[in-house]
């Protein structure tokens, strides 16, 4: 979601502020801005649209401290005026997240006197830090008396006049501290500074920061100072580059053999790692988005093997629903970012009943944090709104519990030959990246105003997933069916040339699979089928051969013809393909 960069030392080029920025463009985001010092005067710029319309106001002057925001709205239309750094008084901020009483706030500032400019939720924010500031005249002070009084989520890098210092704040948002020879950056996370400097200080909750040129200081919500941990954040630089590829979406995709071979190896050598799941009496996984389709195939894969009954919730769901949890379940939650807030507050509720453990990418977010156990995936950082390789990954590390489950329960059958699938999967990944069908078949369909996505069993949640990547990157409306529950409704939308795509993995299932995709065909549909197994005699025009693995494995070679497939119909339907519309990578706001 929105994203936040500031700098704080000697003195650094405002473009290069600006090009840290542009490194969290892929979270989404419909306007930007910053507030830098320049002759120790506070100047501000902000711009709807793309940061590159900021850039065209901005010139190639030095600063020694600035704040820089891209905002994803949420609090009043996508505008110049209610684009970030908001100032009232002698405060100025840029912040991520959402107030949630900012309405009750803002009358009582209003009956105070305080004209508002915008919409927002953040003026009101910097309101109130303003009256705190000048009601106890210390900034640090008004801070920590704000955490009190403001409730919902935000990450804030305030400036304050006639002061040279750099202050932040954060609750249930991301914010990072990079350290410099000379100076400070603050951001979202840290791939946005990576060009800079790749030590860096995570912020808790309730934690705040008085940054000076040369010193740093951590307080917590008692107003003690923090001893804090450096870390060093391991990925290179290279993977914020697109290298010689289009887009970062076909990059990643291209990079998903290595990611599926890094993350078995890693979690093969550190077997001891994976938890036992096999101690649990149920399971619930939570999960928004692809990682809840991730989830709805763990469900398969762990009740089919491990015989665990589990249960997928969507976070965002979760926490209004009866909840059925108790201590001898285990709550997965499974985020790329490791900071989605609606997963991150489902966790949070799990924690005080069961044990939880998180599958996620980014490491020491918050859902990492918040959880009582682990796994990372090993995907590296990854740029495109829409997850490929995360999501290839949040799959594997499923099913190494899968396989710690088996061998636990000494059920294992044929582990030599397993194991040799395992490591020639990357090939067949490869191989399956590589096919040309995928242009072919998007050709034929991108002109379509609906897609349909069909399969039964674990090929049903595979259909999910197709449809949803689908509609994220090419905009096409699209809907994912059990196959067998199209002919009770949703057959009525089929039209002559509706494409149908369905998706069959298993032999025992093929028939009736086979015969739902036969009654759309009858009814005008434009059939793509792909498939593991051997449907030569149906004689069909579009048909996209899996190799047929391991069931455990299957699932993971299934989804990549459909990420490749919404890629090309994106490109041809001429899409942003790497920053759909509207969407964010990293959603903090519930
Ligand atoms: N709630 C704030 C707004 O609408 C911040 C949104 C964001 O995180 O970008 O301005």
């Amino acid at each position: 979601m929105c994203g936040i960069v500031g700098y704080i030392g000697k003195k650094e080029k405002i473009t290069k502020i600006i090009s840290c920025l542009e490194n969290l463009e892929y979270r989404g985001y419909d306007s930007s801005g910053i507030a830098y010092l320049d002759d120790g005067k506070i100047n501000i710029i902000k711009k709807t649209g793309r940061i590159k319309n900021l850039k065209d106001f901005i010139s190639d002057t030095e600063t020694s401290l600035a704040i820089t925001h891209t905002r994803w709205a949420t609090h009043g239309q996508a505008n110049d005026i209610n684009a970030h750094p908001h100032s009232v008084g002698k405060i100025t901020i840029v912040h991520n997240g959402i107030i949630e009483n900012y309405q009750e706030l803002k009358n009582k500032l209003q009956e105070l006197g305080i004209i508002f400019k915008t919409e927002t939720d953040t003026e009101v924010a910097a309101a109130l830090l303003n009256k705190l500031y000048n009601d106890k005249n210390d900034i640090l002070k008004a801070i920590l008396a704000f955490e009190k009084i403001a409730r919902g989520s935000y990450a804030i890098a305030i400036i304050v006049e006639g002061n040279n210092n750099l202050y932040v704040v954060k609750k249930d948002s991301p914010l990072i501290i990079g350290l410099k020879n000379d100076g400070y950056y603050i951001a979202s996370d840290v791939p946005a500074i990576l060009k800079e400097t790749n030590r860096y200080i995570t912020l808790e909750d309730y934690e705040f920061a008085e940054i000076k040129e040369e010193k740093l200081t951590i307080y917590n919500n008692k107003m003690e100072i923090v001893n804090y941990e450096v870390k060093a954040f391991e990925s290179g630089v290279e993977q914020i580059d697109k290298g010689n590829y289009e887009h970062f979406m076909l990059k990643e995709i291209n990079e998903e053999d290595t990611v599926i071979k890094n993350t078995f190896n890693y979690y093969f050598e550190h077997f001891d790692e994976i938890i036992d799941i096999t101690k649990y009496k149920n399971i619930e996984i939570i999960a928004c988005g692809s990682a809840y389709n991730v989830g709805l195939i763990g469900k398969n894969l762990i009740e089919e093997n491990l015989d665990i009954k589990t249960d997928v919730y969507l976070a965002s769901e979760y926490r209004y629903q009866k909840q059925f949890t108790e201590k001898e379940t285990l709550v997965i939650a499974i985020s790329q970012s490791g900071e989605t807030a609606d997963t991150l507050a489902a966790i949070k509720i799990a924690n005080k009943k069961a044990t939880t453990l998180s599958i996620v990418n980014v490491i020491d977010s918050s859902i990492a944090r918040e959880s009582k156990q682990v796994l990372y995936t090993k995907a590296g950082i990854e740029i495109a709104v829409a997850t490929t390789k995360a999501y290839i990954s949040q799959l594997v590390v499923l099913t190494m519990l899968v396989i710690k489950g088996l061998k636990v329960k000494e059920q294992l059958n044929d582990e030599k030959s397993l194991l040799s699938e395992i490591e020639n999967l990357p090939k067949l990944v490869r191989n399956l990246i590589e096919k040309d069908d995928y242009k072919k078949i998007a050709e034929k369909i991108y002109k379509s105003n609906d897609m349909y996505f069909i399969g039964r069993g674990i090929d049903a949640s595979i259909a999910r997933e197709a449809s949803l990547k689908m509609k994220e990157v090419s905009y096409v409306h699209s809907e994912y069916y059990a196959a067998g529950e199209l002919k009770h409704g949703t057959i009525s939308l089929i039209e002559e040339k509706t494409p149908v795509i369905g998706i069959i993995s298993d032999i025992n299932i093929l028939p009736k699979t086979m015969s739902n995709i036969k009654e759309t065909a009858s009814r005008g549909a434009n059939i793509i089928i792909v498939t593991s197994e051997d449907i030569s005699k149906e004689n069909y025009k579009y048909v996209i051969n899996i190799s047929k693995v391991n069931k455990l494995l299957q699932p993971i070679l299934l989804v990549i013809p459909f990420q490749l497939l919404a890629y090309e119909t994106a490109k041809l339907r001429g899409c942003s393909i790497d920053k759909p519309r509207n969407l964010a990578k990293s959603v903090t706001v519930e």
